[in-house]
């Protein structure tokens, strides 16, 4: 490919009416899907499944090139890390997990009651997940933020066994990240394994009868946590057996941007989440092919400058990614509502109008000065985020995720009177008699 060509594709639907269907499937997808990764990870998530701690090892040596001595890190590990990390990295730690912790703490729900009737109430109570297995990516990029967006909001939940897993790093003898063991010790997660990938999630969630210490781990209830494609697809598979926060894949951000916008900071967005993953989409949806040429030329310019640039490049140009040109700001959001992007950027003259609007996202990002690596690492919001059109139906990782809802049915004689003509009725029309009879022989005197 020539240097000069444009980074971006355009997908050009001004002329065109299309439905939602329609829409979604005119919009840049990647080519490499979840359900293609869940066929390639799913001999590893069942190997792991029936042969435990030697298939993750197996599988350790041939994704990340080593076999770890210790699957559980040490403690004294994770306390070195601690001690050797860098003083203006643990502020910046300690600052983002207390804006995430605010956030989480006023968003955490007290249990509410509702009497339905004089003497029947239904209340309904929150109760934390017992037991919750945590991924932190650590693969082309450590992500000790990921540490944070994890373990704050479980924390605030009050999840009482928090067990965290991260690949193991060759140059650092096959434990995870030093700064991702630092961040561990710091927030008090004290369990922590050495395993990445599709591995690391079909170990949370089977457990292994001896880690190689001659300990057990016993299994979680719920997995959370980012990761690569194959990470998604390993938490698909393992949906079921424990539960899953979304699908929080190779990431993506969507700009809806009109002539207002700066092009500097929209190609600047645009390859700051392209940095992260040869498969992460960077779209842009403007009603100003004058932007979309700015944000061209700037992407020639600030490309070339960056660290990763191969692999931003590989971003950009791969079919996930591109810009596609509306006839106004009403088609934009049919457009970014149709994609439902894990995170969208509004840059236009009126962005708290147009935000307001938007009704499939992960997480909405308003004007010039809110961009999507704020919410990385010190909005105060969460950066675990459903990727891949699931923001439809999911919202993003937070201290709900760790809690269940159990109503609590408490009706006394009274108002189990006043309900019962109606229970009988319907337990009548659909033809399950002994379920009206369990309310009857209450009134058999
Ligand atoms: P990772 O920890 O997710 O994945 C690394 C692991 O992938 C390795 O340990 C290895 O076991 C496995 N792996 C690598 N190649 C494989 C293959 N061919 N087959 C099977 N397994 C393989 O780290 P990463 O790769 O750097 O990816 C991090 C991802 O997390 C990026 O895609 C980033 O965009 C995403 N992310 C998403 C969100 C979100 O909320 N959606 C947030 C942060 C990061």
């Amino acid at each position: 490919m020539p240097a000069s060509a444009p980074f971006l594709a355009v997908t050009d639907l001004r002329t065109r009416t299309l439905s939602p269907a329609e829409l979604s499937a005119a919009l840049p997808r990647a080519e490499l899907d979840v359900e293609a990764a869940a066929a390639a990870v799913r001999p590893v998530v069942e190997d792991v499944a029936a042969r435990g701690a030697e298939a993750v090892l197996e599988a350790s040596e041939r994704f990340d090139g080593i076999r770890p001595e210790h699957l559980r890190v040490p403690q004294a590990a994770l306390r070195r890390a601690l001690e050797e990390l860098d003083p203006a990295i643990r502020a910046a730690l300690e600052e983002s997990a207390e804006r995430v912790r605010r956030v989480d703490a006023a968003q955490a729900r007290p249990a509410e009651s509702v009497e339905v009737v004089p003497g029947g109430t239904v209340t309904q109570r929150w109760v934390p997940v017992a037991r919750v297995g945590l991924y932190v990516p650590g693969g082309r990029a450590v992500l000790p933020s990921s540490v944070v967006m994890n373990v704050v909001p479980a924390q605030v939940a009050g999840v009482e066994q928090i067990v965290l897993a991260s690949p193991p790093q060759k140059e650092h003898g096959g434990l995870p990240h030093p700064t991702i063991m630092a961040a561990c010790a710091l927030l008090g997660v004290t369990e922590v394994l050495a395993v990445g990938g599709a591995q690391a999630i079909a170990l949370l969630a089977h457990g292994a009868d001896d880690l190689g210490d001659g300990a057990a781990l016993e299994s979680v209830d719920l997995v959370t946590g980012p990761g690569n494609v194959y990470v998604a697809a390993a938490k698909r598979l393992v949906r079921g057996t424990v539960g899953i926060d979304a699908e929080a894949g190779p990431t993506e951000i969507a700009i809806l941007a009109d002539g207002a916008a700066d092009p500097a900071y929209v190609a600047a967005d645009l390859i700051s989440q392209a940095e992260h993953d040869p498969l992460a989409a960077s779209v842009l949806v403007t009603d100003s092919p004058q932007l979309a040429a700015a944000v061209e030329a700037e992407l020639a310019v600030q490309v070339p400058q960056a660290l990763h640039r191969a692999r931003i490049e590989q971003a950009l140009r791969g079919q996930q990614s591109g810009i596609v040109l509306v006839t106004d700001l009403e088609q934009g959001l049919a457009v970014v509502d149709a994609y439902g992007a894990e995170h969208l950027e509004i840059q236009t003259a009126d962005a708290a109008e147009v935000a307001a609007r938007v009704t499939n996202a992960g997480a909405v990002f308003v004007g010039p000065h809110s961009p999507v690596s704020l919410g990385d690492y010190a909005a105060g919001s969460n950066h675990v985020l459903p990727t891949g059109g699931t923001s439809r139906f999911t919202g993003g990782l937070g201290v709900q995720t760790f809690l269940r809802g159990i109503h609590v049915v408490h009706y006394d004689r009274g108002a189990l009177a006043g309900a019962r003509a109606a229970a009988t009725t319907l337990a009548d029309a659909e033809g399950l008699p002994a379920h009206g009879s369990a309310i009857d022989i209450r009134f058999a005197d």
